[in-house]
């Protein structure tokens, strides 16, 4: 794919003009992830205004970001680069892509497919089963157990009642189907 190309359709579905970055490095320095990157939102940028698609969407640090947005509250030249970090993680999860961090998409796609079928998070649900999907033992599950001990998070879930309305958001945002199932959740 052209450099071109691939710029445009990141500044379409980040609604954001990659171009007006001239490396000023502001958004790496504030970055509170930084060292868990391989390349820091400055070099992310650069990447895309190189057409570096596949090196990108198999990078961890689109995964990595929090999506605190320091890096575009610092920049100079206004560019929202938590949104740049979104399009390419919704281009890397649409093209299944070789992703950097699984885990992390593991993690996206369960709270999602959770809220929507309950219209609400279900903490202890989540730690489970992602537990279950990682075979990781988290911090988080002591955490849980912690919060369903002292009565701070619900031992079952209480789904909305109105369920159809929160499905119906996901229906027509993410294009999947009614049953509230995600066929891309790994
Ligand atoms: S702060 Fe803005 S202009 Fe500077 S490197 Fe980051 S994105 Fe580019
Ligand atoms: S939005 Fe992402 S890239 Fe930007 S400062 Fe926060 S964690 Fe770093």
């Amino acid at each position: 794919m052209l450099a071109a190309e691939f710029v445009q359709q990141i500044n379409t579905l980040s609604e954001q003009n990659v171009q007006l970055c001239y490396h000023c490095h502001k958004c790496t320095s504030g970055c509170p992830v930084t060292a868990e990157m391989q390349y820091g939102p400055d070099r992310v940028l650069r990447m895309v205004q190189l057409g570096q698609k596949e090196r990108l969407l198999s990078s961890s640090d689109i995964w990595v970001c929090a999506s605190c947005e320091t890096c575009g509250t610092r920049c100079p030249n206004e560019i929202d680069i938590a949104r740049i970090m979104d399009a390419l993680r919704q281009m890397a999860y649409r093209e299944h892509a070789r992703v950097g961090e699984p885990d992390a998409v593991k993690f996206h796609t369960l709270f999602l497919g959770l809220t929507r079928l309950m219209g609400r998070m279900h903490e202890a649900s989540l730690v489970g089963i992602l537990t279950l999907r990682t075979m990781k033992l988290t911090t988080d599950v002591k955490t849980i157990l912690k919060m369903l001990l002292k009565g701070k998070a619900p031992l079952l879930p209480k789904p909305v009642k109105n369920r159809d309305e929160i499905r119906h958001i996901y229906v027509h945002t993410s294009g999947t189907d009614s049953s509230g199932i995600d066929k891309n959740t790994p």
